[in-house]
């Protein structure tokens, strides 16, 4: 464990007793009866049965509303504690145009959608991140990224309207400053009015950093850079991004080797793979990840394993489009890191972080046999493994002494998990359980399946006009 997050500032213990605790740390320690004891922003102690009684001290057990004094104690038994899932790849902004092009490849997808994001203006986008962020919650998730790339010219603050919206709803919020420059008419697949100048895009990313990135470790706001793709940006843009965030120290995102399609498009137009088109830009290496990266030759995969260059794997979104399956365990064999992601809403209109744990492990195996994915393995991409991704391992992503307080308690003694002994099949093979309690930097976010930091009624209602106007105003 890191020795660099330390407590903000005194403050109350919560214990959560009784539960099943599956710790994702390095030993892969798992306590059947167990006890995690957060103080403030931070987990101070996990172990099998109770807590140590002097971190009980004053403490009165009974239940989730019970508390005396500082300590506040949750009766937990029948749950499951696992880290907060970490979601590695999403577009929020999608919430609002899902079920479209609904039997779309990529490209006549994206065809048909750029122009109705082209709409999209800052009013518009957040409420549809504070949905889809809701959603997140909803399904364990603590930690998210977004790969936010059209920005409109009259759109305002769209960036900032998402930094919102996750303030709002409480998660630890990994935002990228994503960007297209390459329109139609220089042979990239996006309308010209949706691309940006290149100039203009440097000088909002570098503003972003400014502005918002927060590089300390117990950071709820960490910004990165994301052009999308091959085939909407140039390779100046990608040069040029990658100059500015090995400057100042930010993370590199972009899609790639989704579909055939792209690897064609690649091919035609710079004679390479995908791969070789990053590597051939300096873009492959620890601080990169890429999405998708499902169209990939054992070469590329050493070369992925060799710069450390990881995957945010997003099996709902591929199977939606059609677009392949991603080899993780060829991946996972590699040495590659790999996390998963939820990807847009758009392609991935379930949006469940805990849903896509299922997906990878059913995917995997529907591909490469029962073998080819453990459901340990599985929860693992969800947790440390986005961790990694995000550059997080230090403080999130299992559920450690000293590690951040992001905590997902599953409730596993109903109905649909009656009759499953091991809680990890239950929760990636069985039924999503309900979320008891989701803590992010030790502060509950989600209750019993509610969400408690904003009325989901209000939010569902904002969503529902935001994505009326979006969808309709064409
Ligand atoms: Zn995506």
């Amino acid at each position: 464990m890191s020795a660099e997050v330390r407590p903000e500032s005194p403050a109350a213990t919560l214990v959560l007793d009784g539960c099943t605790v599956v710790t994702m740390d390095g030993n892969g320690a798992e306590y059947a009866t167990g006890h995690v004891v957060i103080t403030g922003n931070l987990i101070a102690a996990v172990g099998p049965g109770s807590p140590p009684p002097e971190m009980l001290a004053g403490a009165v057990g009974g239940g989730l509303s019970s508390a005396v004094g500082t300590v506040r104690t949750v009766d937990a038994s029948g749950c499951l504690a696992t880290p907060g899932l970490i979601n590695t790849h999403h577009h929020l902004y999608q919430w609002g145009t899902r079920g479209m092009a609904a039997d779309a490849t990529l490209f006549e997808w994206l065809t048909e959608l750029y122009p109705v994001w082209a709409r999209m203006d800052a009013d518009i986008v957040r409420p549809l991140a504070t949905a889809a962020l809701c959603w997140l919650a909803r399904s364990g998730c603590s930690t998210t990224m977004d790969h936010h790339y059209v920005y409109p010219r009259s759109g305002g603050g769209v960036l900032a309207a998402t930094i919102d919206a996750a303030q709002h709803v409480g998660l630890r919020f990994h935002p990228t400053r994503g960007s297209m420059d390459l329109g139609a008419s220089s042979g990239g697949l996006p309308p010209d009015d949706v691309v940006e100048d290149r100039d203009a895009i440097l000088l909002a990313s570098k503003d972003a950093i400014d502005r918002c990135h927060d590089d300390s470790p117990h950071s709820m706001l960490r910004i990165g850079l994301a052009p999308c793709s091959p085939f909407s940006v140039t390779a100046e843009l990608l040069t040029e991004t990658a100059e500015l965030a090995r400057q100042v120290g930010v993370r590199l995102h972009t899609h790639l080797a989704e579909t055939a399609d792209e690897n064609d498009y690649c091919a035609e137009r710079f004679g390479c793979t995908p791969v070789e088109y990053l590597d051939s830009l300096g873009w492959l290496g620890e601080d990169v990840w890429l999405a998708h990266a499902v169209h990939l030759d054992d070469t590329a995969i050493g070369r992925l394993a060799a710069t450390g260059t990881g995957v945010a794997h997003c099996p709902s979104s591929n199977g939606r489009l059609g677009a392949g399956i991603c080899r993780t365990r060829d991946l996972l064999a590699a040495g590659v890191h790999v996390g998963l992601g939820v990807d847009g809403a758009a392609s991935s209109e379930e949006s469940s972080l805990v849903g896509e744990v299922r997906q990878a492990t059913l995917t995997a195996r529907a591909a490469g046999g029962p073998q080819a994915m453990s459901v340990r393995q599985a929860l693992r991409l969800a947790t440390m493994g986005g961790a990694r991704l995000l550059g997080r391992d230090q403080q999130t992503g299992s559920l450690e002494a000293g590690k951040l307080a992001d905590i997902a308690l599953w409730r596993l003694d109903t109905l649909p998990h009656a009759g499953i002994a091991d809680p990890v099949a239950a929760l990636v093979l069985g039924a999503r359980p309900p979320l008891e309690l989701l803590l992010v930097n030790g502060q509950p976010v989600v209750e019993r399946d509610q969400l408690v930091t904003v009325d989901e009624q209000q939010v569902t209602a904002d969503a529902r006009r935001a994505s009326a106007s979006l969808v309709t105003a064409g």
